[in-house]
């Protein structure tokens, strides 16, 4: 699905030497290249604060305990995305509610989220699913109006610019109170291990999560909160100084790449390419098709056979998942996120992706369609 060797290619110089300079200045943890990360990707964000964490879920429950939100606490999150997002609500013994999305979007549905707010709920968690960002002008008023807070996952979607509708434009993650994201290596901004970050504009709360990431302490050996041992080390902290630079020319490959899909696939009435908000720049974590009258899971071992990569996100949804079961959901309002784990099918996307690859994953998809 990523290519993650022959972008390793472009930058290798740069690469082997860094670490090696890290490995040379043995300052692996919290050394000068995690402080000057975080510096970089606050001006790349225009955020005030980027508190570096060990990765992506860390990020969230590091959020949700910098929040203060506590057991009983209702927390809305999308029921389509990777688990998690939930499983961190579970964990901190919060009461998550999941909440159908958008069937061209994916994201977050607007009026589902307005049916679930009770007034034990706190927060809700849009997540930027597969690279656009959810209707945040939408979900800050639903916000404001039952005084809840917005975490913001951004695990898929950083560097995408969400525009409101007076024009001002702000990153992904910069919009709620919090925002956090992984670096994992796959993600549009991997590094090669496990990496995350939190981004926030409150100083106050910059500070707690601050002390949180490293065991509740904000003088040494003084640990006046619960905490947790969070960190970014010194050598992802090196790989991802390295890539961030690169991070737009990443989106736009992948944006290209994306539309180069979209038009192969134009003329086929039995398959629908995603689909962009007006107020959101799309940076295509995922390129993630929807089939009409089309066996998806016979294409999908089709395609494997044929060597072509490809895979089902998501395959169920976080209500039936077994860890999540809940008797209190109810089928009918799910209906979107029941029938995209049954016709959705993304495609590989990546920075190095070629045209010629491209062209024979398309055929190869058009030609099964137009056989079976
Ligand atoms: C990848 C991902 C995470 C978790 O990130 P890790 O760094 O793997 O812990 C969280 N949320 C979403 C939507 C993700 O895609």
């Amino acid at each position: 699905m990523v290519d993650l060797h022959s972008q390793y290619e472009k930058i290798q110089p740069q690469i082997d030497k860094k670490v090696i300079d890290v490995i040379r200045s043995s300052a692996f943890i919290n050394g000068p290249e995690v402080k000057s990360f975080q510096k970089e990707l606050e001006e790349y964000l225009q955020v005030k604060h980027v508190i570096p964490c060990g990765n992506g879920t860390d990020a969230l429950q590091i959020a949700m305990m910098g929040l203060g939100l506590e057991q009983g606490d209702e927390i809305i999150t999308a029921d389509f995305t990777f688990a998690a997002t939930v499983e961190v609500i579970a964990i901190l013994k919060l009461t998550p509610i999941l909440v159908d999305v958008e069937k061209d979007t994916f994201n977050m549905d607007i009026e589902a989220l307005k049916k679930v707010i009770t007034p034990k709920t706190k927060a809700i968690v849009p997540v930027h699913l597969f690279g656009q960002c959810a209707n945040m002008e939408a979900i800050l008023k639903v916000a404001k109006e039952h005084n809840l807070y917005v975490i913001e996952d951004t695990a898929q979607a950083i560097g995408a610019d969400y525009t409101f509708s007076d024009g001002t434009v702000k990153k992904a993650g910069t919009i709620g109170n919090v925002g956090t994201t992984s670096f994992f290596p796959s993600k549009n901004l991997g590094c090669y291990g496990d990496g995350g970050a939190i981004f926030t504009n409150d100083d106050d709360l910059a500070h707690v999560i601050r002390g949180m990431v490293n065991h509740g302490m904000y003088k040494r050996y003084y640990h006046d909160v619960i905490g947790v041992n969070s960190r970014l080390d010194s050598m992802q902290a090196a790989v991802l100084r390295i890539k961030l630079p690169y991070l737009d020319d990443y989106c736009k490959a992948r944006l290209e790449a994306a539309n180069y899909y979209n038009e192969a696939f134009a003329e086929c009435d039995q398959i629908t390419s995603p689909v962009t908000s007006d107020f959101t720049t799309h940076v295509f974590h995922q390129y993630t098709l929807k089939l009409k009258n089309v066996d998806r899971n016979a294409l999908n071992k089709y395609l494997l056979e044929k060597g072509i990569p490809n895979a089902i996100y998501y395959p169920v949804p976080l209500h039936l998942q077994k860890a999540y079961a809940d008797s209190r959901y109810k089928e009918e309002n799910f209906k979107i996120t029941n029938e995209l784990v049954e016709t959705v099918i993304s495609l590989p996307i990546h920075t190095e992706l070629e045209k010629e690859q491209q062209d024979i994953i398309v055929k190869t998809i058009l030609e099964f369609i137009k056989t079976n």
